[in-house]
């Protein structure tokens, strides 16, 4: 389902976005591991979510 597609991709955005700010390894320039996890993860699911709406 579309609305379960948009609420991993905005748990993933959120995931993310909440890793980088609390890890100091993590920079726009360079991701520890898990942050790199976070990222591909949340890479996924925004290219699977924007493909989605592309197609209506
Ligand atoms: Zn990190």
């Amino acid at each position: 389902m579309a609305e379960d597609l948009y609420g991993r991709y905005m748990a993933a955005a959120r995931a993310y976005r909440e890793h980088e700010q609390q890890c100091t390894s993590c920079s726009s320039a360079a991701r520890c591991g898990a942050g790199q996890r976070l990222y591909d993860l949340f890479s996924q699911l925004q290219d699977a979510y924007l493909a989605r709406q592309r197609r209506g």
